[in-house]
Formats: structure tokens, C-alpha cells, sequence
């Protein structure tokens, strides 16, 4: 259940609560796709640095290891050792983007693996069972993602399907939640608002989902090729259209100035691979911009990834240090900078928060993206 705190213009400050906690948003999810964050971050890891939510794919998970696994080792919660909010995607995404030869149909896709090219089957109703067995806090509706750029009568097709698959993930969601060995009887579901950059059919599918009383809902088909400009606009049209009194997720979306903008625009949920892959690939994100931590200045640099930070890993550890290991290979090098650009994203969320509460957004936004654009 969602409850509205304050709003600050468009912005809201909420609390979302859940059989596995209560959640403040506007909310960073941490994206452990296989059950863990890429660049060997644990749970525990998670826990020191104060993050809420973390985020596991179904699609992965009901390759490998499998759901039923998952399902026998006691859900997702247990499995990975993780006591607070967890969201599983739907699948969705990962079956139009990483699996091989494809064929939607108005029953669900069919699609190969991507791991042994095995045939397999989802649709509305197999995504809600592989994320019953999983366990999640919060399910998410099977949707299709359609193409970007995708014609007016494609899109149109698409979302109607989407529609009747929404009414499919609800009814089969609300027997799952009944069955007697269902591991998460308060599973809940949100559902996902799609039309690509039609800003007219978006509003028209918000309307009509939001009639459905579910628990949230999601932008999906954003960040996938259109503009900034055009998605913050879409983002804009569009949430006026969905409940004020539940949560808004913008899903995969995206670097600090895309939250900072959509949380203006109402938007309470985000999750982005960005803090981790940037990590692995050497980068760290402070608030005087990106960091390159294999420069060569970096060499006998004393100081911490950002001053001031209060990361375990910047209390504890130098440029100098993080820069050898990420030149010998060390795993640990990644580890660190991955550790650090989450406990930035998540911190960033709470010094959001409490700037809705004290009223004053716009000013916090504007010095953000000021110091973050001033570079090093
Ligand atoms: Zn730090």
C-alpha cells in the first residue's frame, strides 16, 4: 500500500509498504539480475551501504538456475539471503531483447534461450508462476516491449495485447496468491504502461490500466533509443494519467540528471544497470561528475574516490590503491567502484527525499546537476 507523504510541485515523497518492509521513495533498485549485482557486490554488501530494494530478472533466473530451484530453496528472499523488498521483471524485456528467433502470439511469445537455445514458452500466466516460485515482493505484468522505432498501427496492436495480458497476469496472479503452497501470498503486481513516444496512446492506456486497482504502476518502452527531450515529455503527458495514491516505476531508466528529471515529473521507482557496468568498466560517479579511475594522476592519489563520501569504501581505501587493482585485473577493484556508485545512486534518492519534504526540489536539482556537470 502506498501512502503520499507531501509533494513538492510534481514531485511526490511517498512510503510504499510491503509484507517485506516499507520502502521511501522516490527509490533507487539495486539490479542483481541472476540473484546477485554484477561486480560480486552480496547482500550483505548491500545492507552495509543502506540500499532498499534490490531487483532480480525472471527471464534469467527461469534459465538458470530455474524458478522451481528457486522455488524449492524457499523464494528468492531466503535463496539469496536478502530479509527486504525484492522486484521481479516479468521477462518481458529480456525475451524481446536478448532471445533468439521470436514469435508473439496472442497466447505469449515463443522464443529460444539464450544460453542453449532451448524452445520455451511464456506468457501472461507462465511469467506470474515463475514469480510466485520466485517469491518477489513485487511482480511485474507481462508486456510486450515494442520495437523503437515502431509504426502508429504496430504500437496501437501492441498495447491492446498488452491490455488483455494485463487482465491475464491480474486473474492469474489472484489464484496464484490463493494456493496453499504459494510462498508469497502477498505477492503484488504492477502494471506496465506502454506506446512508445505516442503520447496519445500512452494517455489512453494509462487510463485504462489505471481503472484496474493495482498496486503500481510502470513506464516501460523508454529509454530505448528516443531522445532525452522526447522521453521526459512522454514521461510528462503521461503520468498525470496514472493514480497520484500509487507508485509510479520508471523502469531502467538511467543516469542521475534522468532520475533527478523524472522524479520532478512525478516519478517514485527507478532501477538502472548504469552504477554497476559503469563500475566495472572503471568509472565511478561523484558529485563533480565521472570519474575515470584508471588515469594516470590517480597513480599516488591519497584521497578516497569522492571526499567526504561515507561509503566503506571510501572510508577506507585510496585512488592510488583502487587504481592498481583495476591495472593488475584485481577483481576487488571492481568490487569497490561498483560498491561506491550504489551507495551514490542510493544516496542521491534520500538527499531527493528529503528535499521534497523540505520543499525545495527545484533548488536541490539545480546545484546537483551544477556540481555534477562542473567535472573534477
Ligand atoms: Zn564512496
Amino acid at each position: 500500500m502506498y501512502r503520499l507523504i507531501t509533494r513538492d510541485n510534481n514531485a511526490k515523497r511517498g512510503e510504499f509498504h510491503t509484507v517485506h518492509g516499507t520502502i521511501q521513495t522516490p527509490v533507487f533498485m539495486n539490479v542483481g539480475t541472476a540473484a546477485a549485482i554484477k561486480g560480486a557486490v552480496s547482500t550483505l554488501d548491500l545492507q552495509a551501504i543502506d540500499t532498499q530494494v534490490e531487483l532480480s530478472n525472471t527471464y534469467h533466473l527461469h534459465v538458470r538456475p530455474g524458478d522451481l530451484v528457486v522455488k524449492k530453496m524457499g523464494g528468492l528472499h531466503k535463496f539469496m539471503v536478502w530479509d527486504k523488498p525484492i522486484l521481479t521483471d516479468s521477462g518481458g524485456f529480456q525475451v524481446f531483447s536478448l532471445a533468439g528467433l521470436r514469435k508473439i502470439k496472442e497466447e505469449g511469445v515463443y522464443f529460444q534461450s539464450h544460453i542453449d537455445g532451448k524452445r520455451i514458452f511464456m506468457g501472461p500466466e507462465e511469467s506470474m508462476q515463475i514469480q510466485s516460485n520466485l517469491a518477489s515482493t513485487i511482480a511485474m505484468a507481462f508486456d510486450e516491449c515494442p520495437p523503437h522505432p515502431a509504426t502508429r498501427k504496430y504500437m496501437q496492436d501492441s498495447v491492446d495485447r498488452t491490455t488483455r495480458w494485463l487482465l491475464r497476469c491480474k486473474t492469474e496472479m489472484e489464484r496464484l496468491n490463493s494456493l496453499e503452497d504459494t510462498i508469497n501470498p502477498k505477492q503484488m503486481l504492477f502494471g506496465i504502461n506502454q506506446g512508445g513516444t505516442f503520447a496519445d496512446i500512452r494517455i489512453e492506456h494509462a487510463r485504462r490500466i489505471s481503472e484496474l486497482d493495482l498496486d503500481g504502476y510502470a513506464l516501460g518502452g523508454l529509454a530505448v533509443g528516443e531522445s532525452h527531450e522526447e522521453m521526459y515529455e512522454i514521461i510528462e503527458q503521461t503520468v498525470p494519467y496514472l493514480p497520484l495514491e500509487k507508485p509510479t516505476y520508471l523502469m531502467g531508466v538511467g543516469t542521475p540528471a534522468n532520475i533527478l528529471e523524472a522524479v520532478e515529473r512525478g516519478v517514485d521507482f527507478f532501477d538502472c544497470v548504469y552504477p554497476s557496468r559503469n563500475g566495472r568498466h572503471g568509472h565511478a560517479y561523484t558529485n563533480h561528475g565521472k570519474m575515470n579511475l584508471l588515469n594516470a594522476k590517480y597513480e599516488l592519489d591519497e584521497r578516497p574516490i569522492e571526499e567526504g563520501c561515507q561509503c566503506p569504501v571510501c572510508k577506507t581505501y585510496s585512488r592510488a590503491y583502487i587504481r592498481h587493482l583495476l591495472k593488475a585485473k584485481e577483481m576487488l577493484g571492481l568490487r569497490f567502484l561498483v560498491t561506491h556508485n550504489l551507495y551514490f545512486y542510493n544516496k542521491m534518492m534520500e538527499e531527493i527525499r528529503m528535499a521534497i519534504e523540505e520543499h525545495r526540489f527545484q533548488e536541490y536539482k539545480r546545484d546537483k546537476l551544477a556540481r555534477m556537470a562542473e567535472g573534477e
